[in-house]
């Protein structure tokens, strides 16, 4: 089993399901005593949430070159950003390191193929919702994600770093999140809901929604073990 490098603290609250989910999957593929093989680094997020507020994405990513190598330098095998919104710098981080930098997107793109998937309704921070990078990613592998209209990018973003990463999780927010996505799927014509922020599978599930749910921080964890057991 090769050896996965995570890039989390992003919030810490999703790199736990990270963790769980890449154990789980280790335990389920291999079965016994098998665990996931990790390397974690795990930010202070408060510096990552200034630089994004402010638009300083070359120094958050910074921080995240200098963790991939030192990921690199203990041996990761492959990496991980444990976050969909700091995806805006994988290129920098792919750059500084010769291990793959697993993407969250293409991954999520794969999964929306074989299901079948092609318009997306996307629930994410409003860097991701509203800024080329990850869209656009999407688009590229023949993904056309929707996104809700600006108050309600405005409402969802406020519930992620309000609440969500900071360890609230408000039945009020989840009925929230779901009228968000009924009144998108039924004024644009998605045919599934993406969760793209790794912490909304936190606070809402398949059963919120009238369309079969896509979860980015499963996806990732499931192509990252995958990557791990491959000859
Ligand atoms: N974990 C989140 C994401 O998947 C949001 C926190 C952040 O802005 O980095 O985008």
């Amino acid at each position: 089993m090769k050896t996965i490098g995570l890039l989390g603290g992003m919030s810490w609250e999703s790199t736990t399901s990270y963790y769980q989910h890449l154990n789980r999957l280790a335990r389920d593929r291999l079965g016994g005593l098998h665990s996931a093989k990790l390397l974690i680094w795990s930010a202070d997020f408060a510096a990552i949430a200034d630089f994004q507020a402010a638009g300083r994405w070359s120094d958050a990513a910074d921080l995240l070159v200098d963790a991939a190598r030192r990921l690199e330098a203990a041996g990761a095998d492959a990496l991980l950003i444990c976050a969909n919104t700091m995806h805006l710098v994988a290129n920098e981080v792919q750059a500084a390191v010769s291990v793959p930098l697993i993407h969250v997107a293409d991954a999520t793109a794969a999964r929306l193929t074989a299901a079948g998937a092609r318009r997306p309704l996307l629930l994410a921070t409003r860097f991701t919702m509203e800024q080329a990078f990850y869209r656009d990613r999407l688009t590229a592998s023949g993904i056309s994600a929707v996104v809700p209209p600006a108050d309600h990018r405005e409402r969802l973003h406020a519930i992620i770093f309000d609440e969500l990463v900071q360890g609230r999780f408000a039945p009020e927010s989840r009925r929230e999140v779901a009228a968000i996505a009924a009144r998108a799927l039924a004024d644009q014509g998605a045919d599934a809901v993406l969760l793209g922020c790794t912490e909304f599978a936190l606070l809402v599930s398949g059963d919120d929604f009238a369309a079969p749910l896509f979860d980015t921080t499963a996806i990732h964890a499931e192509a990252a073990m995958t990557f791990a057991l491959a000859d």
